[in-house]
């Protein structure tokens, strides 16, 4: 393997002199330092090496790249040979504005969440797809058994997370999927662009309004401050009900996932989230098995694998 990069900050602006490994990948962030995708990255680029030296070749790097510099900056990567770029914070939505000068083609969930996390190099241009849809339903998946078809599924949150995770749910067939949200314009927002494609989200305000069995998402920012409480009082909600929290923290236990454990409730982080979609975004980049790779990024980022 080539020198462990993982805690290294890059800057976008000095791509042309840097020294990199044949087949480079990367994640665009501002902030950037905290990322933990080059551990879970690289972990499972030197798993795959094991089996095929071509391996040894690849790297993955994290880059500080403030947003009005995404679109300049894009074409000096492709012309470095990146294999695949990660986006995140807040590159997500600002991509999309990069079409009008950079050569890339989003597809359809990507359109639709409104959220690009992946691009993809072809020979033609960059394709642009979101992996965090499968993350998501892949993490709820390990820790609960359950999926999202036929399920009643509650979101807290209307912003790009929650937008995701919503779509995700009526793509794979959930039964009702109901969204609350702390600013009602945003959450109208949020049913309008679902309404455009067919699907009817219902809107709830409090806990009791949560169905049986249902799986709840904290799609908010809610759990990342020390100050922050727990995001609902689960002891108003159903016991049968399973919690998955998009926030994550160094472990497994935030405070919501505590708090809905403390309650009897099932209930994981977005931890296994950020490897799930990190294993599906490298699967596209090297043709190799999501599930391998994604049980060895969880391992990684010590998420237990159920
Ligand atoms: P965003 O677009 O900024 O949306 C933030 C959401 O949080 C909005 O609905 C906002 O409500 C709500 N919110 C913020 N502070 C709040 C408070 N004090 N009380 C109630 N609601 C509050 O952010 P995002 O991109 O959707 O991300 C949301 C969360 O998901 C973040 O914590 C992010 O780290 C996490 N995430 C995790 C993964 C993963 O792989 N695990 C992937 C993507 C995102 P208003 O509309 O009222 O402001």
């Amino acid at each position: 393997m080539p020198q462990n990069f993982n805690d290294t900050v890059l800057q976008a602006c000095d791509i042309k002199k840097l020294k990199l490994a044949r087949n480079p990948l990367a994640v665009f962030g501002k902030p950037i330092a905290h990322s933990q995708s080059p551990k879970m990255q690289n972990a499972a680029l030197e798993f795959l090496s094991k089996g095929n030296v071509d391996f040894a070749n690849w790297q993955y790097y994290k880059f500080e790249v403030a947003p009005d510099a995404l679109c300049k900056v894009l074409p000096d990567f492709f012309a470095a040979n990146f294999r695949g770029i990660n986006l995140t914070i807040p590159h997500k939505q600002v991509i999309f504005d990069c079409a009008k000068t950079c050569a890339i083609e989003f597809d359809d969930f990507s359109k639709m969440a409104g959220a690009c996390n992946t691009l993809i190099h072809l020979k033609s241009g960059w394709r642009g797809t979101n992996t965090d849809g499968f993350g998501l339903a892949r993490a709820i998946l390990n820790f609960s058994k359950r999926s999202f078809k036929g399920a009643d599924v509650a979101i807290l949150g209307a912003g790009g997370a929650a937008r995701a995770a919503a779509f995700k749910a009526f793509l794979d067939g959930a039964k009702s999927v109901r969204i609350c949200n702390r600013t009602s314009a945003r959450l109208e927002e949020l049913l309008a662009a679902l309404g455009k494609f067919g699907f009817s989200g219902t809107p709830f305000f409090k806990e009791s309004e949560i169905l049986p069995n249902s799986i709840i998402i904290n799609a908010t920012s809610v759990g990342l401050r020390a100050i922050d409480a727990p995001v609902l009082d689960f002891s108003k909600v159903e016991k049968n009900c399973v919690f998955f929290d998009m926030p994550y923290i160094s472990s497994d236990e935030t405070k919501s996932v505590k708090s809905a454990r403390a309650a009897g409730l099932a209930a994981a982080s977005g931890l296994a989230m950020l490897a799930w979609q990190g294993a599906l975004s490298l699967s596209y980049w090297t043709g190799a098995d999501v599930e391998v790779l994604g049980n060895v990024m969880c391992k990684s980022l010590g998420v237990e694998i159920k």
